[in-house]
């Protein structure tokens, strides 16, 4: 078996099964006064702080969400309706062609639902780099209050946008910045944002918890009202093993700091070798250490991933897609990949468990894959 789908799910660290174990053996609810309830706090303020140290932030920023998809709904949401509350509403809303569904979703139903908010989007270069001139231009031509949405790198190809200029472009313009740092976090340095957003089962923690880091003083309004727990900025009683796994795998990879390319480069060279006209998406610009989005021409995505898969070879076509069914991929679309190019597109992520075992795996079942289609791939 080689599992090479860590941008899809990292499998749960060690360490953070131990913490969640503990924490299901404590259970008690965070918000009770008695000792019980006082261990289950105690174990989620730990876990706030290990999130706060991965991501540099202070620690009374990080607020505990459902995942990464929640943490950038709330994020947008948030700031949208918190900046109308606080009489300095959002007008424009920036955003790269290439994050990840949950803020397109979101910033499409935003720029629906909420008078007067103009979305724009923030094309990518064929390398897929968003461009950070057209937004410098677009914030000097236009007027009215700005939130951009920047993720940190994308899940597909791994490539490492330009935040850190993107939030030097929203601060001389009074702009605020959404980083989604779900893929970035644990393989490069999460940046600092207005706000950061983080997902605990990308990093080797458990699957359904997450983190919105919020600026000091950020406009915000909450989603989820209730309770009032994680100070009112999102009610509902704390997924206590989840966090407490988070905590763990947070404190793990920051400790461990930035992941070796040596897996992924060896695998590309590699298979270049065995497939001249493999193309590497993204291959020139700067990536994550750990993503390889790549196309064997002529070799369409379902099939290679089904023989892989009997192989035991675990890649992905680009997003992971909950209905199964395959669409060729935004990001490459944005990237000017041609259609027939993105059909054949796959994606290899390696991880902390990733072995050179499992690259000698993978390269062997494309090579039993090309040596049943033989025509099909030579070039
Ligand atoms: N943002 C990015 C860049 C992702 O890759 C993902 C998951 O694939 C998410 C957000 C959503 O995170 P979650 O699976 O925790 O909802």
């Amino acid at each position: 078996m080689a599992y090479l789908d860590h941008n899809a799910t990292s499998p749960l660290r060690a360490e953070a099964q131990e913490a969640a174990g503990r924490a299901f053996a404590i259970g008690g609810n965070a918000s009770s006064v008695h000792a019980r309830g006082r261990a289950a706090r105690a174990l989620i303020e730990e876990a706030r702080a290990k999130v706060a140290a991965l991501a540099q932030a202070p620690v009374q920023n990080v607020v505990f969400t459902g995942g990464g998809t929640e943490a950038n709904a709330l994020a947008l949401w948030g700031a949208v309706q918190g900046a109308a509350e606080a009489g300095a509403r959002i007008t424009r809303l920036f955003v790269s062609a290439i994050e990840h569904e949950s803020v397109l979703s979101n910033v499409a139903a935003l720029s629906e639902r909420v008078a007067g908010l103009r979305l724009e989007t923030i094309p990518v270069s064929p390398e897929g780099v968003a461009d950070i001139e057209v937004l410098r231009t677009a914030l000097r031509e236009g007027k009215g209050r700005a939130l951009i949405a920047l993720m940190a790198a994308n899940n597909e190809t791994g490539v490492v946008q330009p935040v850190v200029e993107a939030a030097v472009l929203a601060r001389e313009a009074g702009a605020l910045l959404l980083v989604d740092a779900v893929q970035g976090a644990g393989k490069i340095a999460v940046p600092e944002a207005d706000y950061v957003t983080l997902s605990a089962h990308k990093i080797g923690g458990p699957q359904g918890v997450g983190a919105l880091i919020l600026g000091a003083g950020v406009p915000f309004s909450p989603l989820m009202m209730g309770g009032g727990q994680e100070q009112g900025r999102r009610a509902g009683t704390e997924n206590l093993p989840g966090i407490a796994g988070f905590g763990a795998a947070s404190e793990i990879v920051a400790s461990e700091g930035s992941l070796s390319p040596v897996l992924r480069d060896r695998f590309e060279a590699k298979l270049k070798h065995i497939v001249p006209g493999m193309i590497v998406f993204g291959g020139k610009a700067m990536r994550l250490p750990n993503t390889s989005n790549f196309a064997l021409p002529g070799i369409p995505a379902e099939t290679a991933l089904m023989a892989l898969d009997l192989d035991g070879v675990m890649l992905s076509s680009g997003a992971a897609c909950s209905s199964g069914k395959v669409k060729p991929s935004h990001v490459l679309k944005a990237m000017g990949v041609t259609e027939d190019s993105a059909r054949c597109a796959l994606r290899a992520s390696f991880g902390w468990n990733s072995t050179e075992a499992d690259v000698e795996e993978a390269l062997a079942s494309i090579s039993n894959l090309l040596a049943r289609l033989p025509a099909r791939a030579a070039a």
